[in-house]
């Protein structure tokens, strides 16, 4: 027991020393306060204050103005009522410098309960306030820019439950942010979107993998509207996810635009085929013509106005995909056939459209597929027509097929130009085309085709490359 006595008295003297704590007693009846070396210097007290004692009044002047009212009422009713007490306040000290004190005080009675005495523990809590006004001000600042935000701003739990909404999310759909605690995400998003969501949710949840997507929310009144989230997990300290933090922007009015786009484009893409149709077979019908009258240059020339129509009549088609694509009415023809035979077919047509390039097959061993051959072929004409577009004159273009256990792998390897890995992210998209000049002619929309054509096989595309050493651009399908 005096071993601990001695211990604490020398941590109280230490810490004394550090100037981070003092001791007083103020002798009420006396009115005089028997201080430590820390508080004389931190309430600039008299000398005497260490020894015979000072009034009360002394400690008052080195309190700051905006608390001593306050310490000085806690102060008398703690004498009143004969209790303790404990303050947090600012005090001046000599040099000017301002800090934050905490003081506790426990009153010692006489027989009849009036207080006789005040011994206080006075400690430097400077440190602690500044840090709890710094994360005050933090939270401060996040909470205007939370609430300020033209996004929507949501955190999730892991079983869905909406635990946090600002106000704008609440606006967007209608409701009140306390209706919205209510909820969970399933109650608000768009049936038809609920699985795609549902699939990314669990990444997240299982991989901590943060998201983005499109997709409908349902609003309190019962309509629709089109927002883009971006989702990202929250982690507790051993970096396990936990729930999940949901950026929200309403796009409605963007993909209004984009389905008139959409639409515009379709219905212009339409008319145009018919009368392209006339004119191709005209155009056919003269060359025939001309060259069966011997008329050798208008022959060439109506060739070369049939290449142009040929153009036409691929732009428009490619359009009419992608509408057809984005109205999500891509429908598979499945049929079984053999992969081989058809890259032998493209890579025919091939040597007759680049007869400038040599072409390697390595087939694959078992070649039976169930997939739309037409639109396979498709995709395998694009990625062939890129492979001799975009690399030099007599170079090699590859087309190598594997199997895997449950898929086949298709790539098409070239000598040519390659691409930075920023494009590799970005030649999928639809009309993205390399940045100016534009090496070869062409609209930007035949990977962006292939991709969704592949995407709809359940299968993949994608791209390996360095500019300047050739591309592989690769996809998969499930066997
Ligand atoms: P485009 O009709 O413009 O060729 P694509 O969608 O087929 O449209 O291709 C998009 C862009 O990707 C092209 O403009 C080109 O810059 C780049 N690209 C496609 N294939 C290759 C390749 N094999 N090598 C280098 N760049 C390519």
């Amino acid at each position: 027991m005096k071993k601990i006595l001695r211990r604490t008295r020398a941590q109280l003297a230490a810490s004394l020393e550090t100037g981070l704590a003092g001791t007083f007693y103020w002798d009420i009846p006396r009115d005089l306060i028997i201080a430590d070396e820390n508080i004389t210097h931190y309430f600039s007290l008299p000398r005497a204050a260490i020894t015979e004692g000072v009034p009360i009044k002394h400690i008052l002047p080195a309190i700051y103005g905006g608390d001593r009212t306050r310490v000085r009422r806690s102060l008398t009713a703690a004498i009143k009522n004969a209790i303790g007490y404990r303050e947090e306040f600012r005090i001046r000290l000599p040099d000017g410098d301002i800090r934050w004190i905490s003081a506790r005080c426990t009153i010692r009675r006489d027989a009849d309960g009036l207080a006789i005495g005040l011994s206080g523990l006075v400690m430097d809590i400077t440190e602690r306030k500044t840090a709890e006004e710094a994360l005050r001000q933090s939270e401060e600042n996040y909470r205007v820019i939370v609430n300020q935000s033209i996004a929507g701003i949501l955190k999730v739990d892991f079983s869905g439950s909406i635990i946090f909404s600002n106000e704008r999310f609440g606006k967007m759909l209608g409701y009140r942010v306390p209706q919205l605690l209510e909820l969970t995400v399933t109650d608000i998003i768009y049936e038809a979107d609920i699985d795609r969501n549902a699939v990314l949710f669990e990444r997240l949840v299982n991989e901590g993998a943060a998201y983005e997507i499109e997709k409908r929310l349902l609003c309190n009144d019962g309509s629709v509207i089109w927002v883009n989230n971006q989702i990202s997990p929250i982690f507790d300290p051993q970096g396990k996810p936990h729930s999940a933090v949901i950026i929200s922007v309403d796009i409605t009015r963007q993909k209004a635009v984009e389905q008139q786009k959409d639409e515009f484009i379709s219905m212009a893409s339409h008319e145009l085929k018919t009368p392209l149709t006339g004119i191709k077979a005209y155009g056919q019908l003269l060359n025939r013509e001309f060259r069966h009258i011997d008329e050798r240059q208008s022959a060439t020339l109506i060739m070369k106005l049939n290449g142009q129509i040929d153009r036409m009549v691929k732009l428009v088609y490619a359009l009419l995909d992608t509408t057809m694509i984005s109205g999500g009415e891509l429908g598979l023809q499945k049929e079984t056939f053999d992969l081989n035979l058809l890259v032998e077919e493209q890579l025919k047509e091939a040597r007759i459209t680049g007869p400038t390039h040599h072409f390697s097959h390595r087939p694959c061993s078992r070649p039976a597929i169930s997939a739309d051959r037409e639109r396979i072929g498709q995709v395998l004409t694009n990625l062939i027509g890129n492979a001799i577009k975009y690399s030099a004159e007599g170079s090699e273009v590859s087309i190598h097929c594997e199997n895997g256990e449950h898929r086949i792998k298709v790539s098409i390897t070239d000598d040519g130009i390659g691409l930075s890995a920023d494009m590799q992210e970005k030649v999928f998209d639809r009309f993205f085309r390399v940045g100016a000049p534009a090496p070869a002619q062409g609209f930007g929309l035949g990977l962006y085709i292939a991709s969704e054509i592949i995407k709809k096989h359940d299968g993949e595309i994608g791209v390996n490359s360095t500019p300047g050493n050739g591309s592989v651009f690769y996809f998969t399908l499930p066997v």
